[in-house]
């Protein structure tokens, strides 16, 4: 690269966005006419949780082989990328891992994305994704750096089943405290992510509900899926249905409007005024049709699918020299061809299709 990116200089709108390779008004779109969006970066592979859904121990253990420093993008690399996302219309950041908040000086990253313009001039959505182990240490300097919302991982309300799922024995208190830290602290909105499975959690759904109902905290569920090579057994999937069920019946909730086409979660709220909560129906109602999802790796692969194996190496663009508009065209190619819809296959054929998928905390959820 010739010059840092860190320093917060801003030239957002370099020549080739106004030679027409893309103009604001006409994203990229893929092969199934799906417009590129939204940006999911992996900044880190590793954590410090061995949730068994994601990151079982058997796997992931003291002879698990991460990836090496030197072979991770660097926070200038990440920047560039994201430079060239947001010029070719991205709306949208959520930083994501592995753990995010293990990257030592995240909040840098954070601010130089935070401060980085859309060619109309608006400033990014931008978000990160975390298990709040660290959060209350590093709240302050997240939100300093110019992070405002966050979402935070929380299956369980009950210790014993927390401690099970993370199967490191971190304790549950410690996430609700961050959880209220950052919501006075003024991020907005904080919202709280819960993957169901029968028998390991389901009997939790209520126990978050009644913390969460009357609070800022926006509660969403979210079905068990097939990610990655960890064993997944189809029999523990709690469908959306089922979990609106459940809660419609202690605590009458009525659906909401989607803020945006290709929204994730389906919105609903209580109908006594206690709040908002969503559902992520990812196995039962999957949602690939609006999928606007883009996702890069800590390497600096991106891929066009959760459920992709096959990645396309931009680090190797970035360390061989090419120039922004090179790299931005290589996006656009290959954003171009995409027409992954896993999920959809998956409901249609009634099993998982036979793909090879890359590792969940090596791209992020
Ligand atoms: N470590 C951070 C965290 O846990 O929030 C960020 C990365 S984690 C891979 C992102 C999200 O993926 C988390 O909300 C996690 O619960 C979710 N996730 C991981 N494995 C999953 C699975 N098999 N099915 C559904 N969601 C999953
Ligand atoms: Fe770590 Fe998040 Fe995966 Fe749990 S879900 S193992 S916290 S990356
Ligand atoms: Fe998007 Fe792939 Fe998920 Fe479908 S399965 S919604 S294409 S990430």
């Amino acid at each position: 690269m010739d010059k840092p990116v860190l320093d917060h200089a801003q030239e957002n709108i370099p020549a080739w966005h106004h030679a027409g390779l893309m103009d604001n008004a006409h994203p990229i779109l893929d092969a199934l006419n799906r417009p590129l969006r939204d940006l999911r970066i992996s900044v880190t592979d590793r954590c410090n949780f061995r949730c068994l859904y994601c990151m079982p121990k058997q796997v992931f253990g003291k002879n698990f082989r991460f990836i090496h420093h030197k072979d991770m993008l660097s926070f200038e690399e990440i920047a560039r990328l994201a430079r060239c996302f947001t010029n070719l219309g991205i709306t949208k950041i959520r930083l994501t891992g592995g753990e995010p908040l293990l990257r030592r000086h995240i909040e840098r990253l954070i601010a130089y994305l935070a401060d980085l313009k859309r060619p109309d001039g608006k400033p990014l959505d931008l978000t990160l994704t975390t298990n709040g182990s660290v959060l209350a240490q590093k709240a302050q300097l997240l939100f300093d750096a110019g992070l405002k919302r966050i979402t935070i991982s929380l299956d369980a309300i009950d210790n014993d089943i927390f401690t099970k799922i993370n199967d490191v024995g971190f304790p549950v208190s410690n996430i609700l405290q961050a959880i209220e830290h950052a919501v006075q602290m003024g991020f907005s909105p904080v919202k709280v992510n819960a993957v169901i499975r029968k028998g390991i959690n389901e009997n939790q759904i209520l126990p978050l509900v009644r913390h969460f109902r009357n609070t800022p905290v926006i509660l969403r569920f979210i079905e068990y899926m097939d990610v990655g090579s960890t064993p997944w057994n189809r029999e523990q999937i709690v469908p959306a249905s089922q979990i609106a069920e459940t809660i419609n019946r202690h605590y009458p909730i009525e659906p909401l409007n989607p803020n945006y086409p290709g929204e994730t979660a389906e919105r609903w709220h209580y109908q006594d005024g206690g709040g908002e909560l969503g559902i992520i129906s990812s196995i039962t109602k999957p949602f690939c049709a609006d999928c606007t999802r883009i996702r890069l790796s800590t390497e600096g692969r991106i891929y066009p699918c959760l459920f992709s194996a096959e990645g396309f190496d931009l680090r190797e663009l970035i360390r061989s020299g090419q120039s922004d508009e090179q790299i931005a065209q290589a996006i656009s190619r290959y954003w171009q061809n995409r027409s992954n819809r896993y999920s959809e296959l998956r409901k249609e054929l009634g099993r998982q299709p036979a793909e090879h998928k890359v590792e969940m905390h090596y791209i992020g959820g």
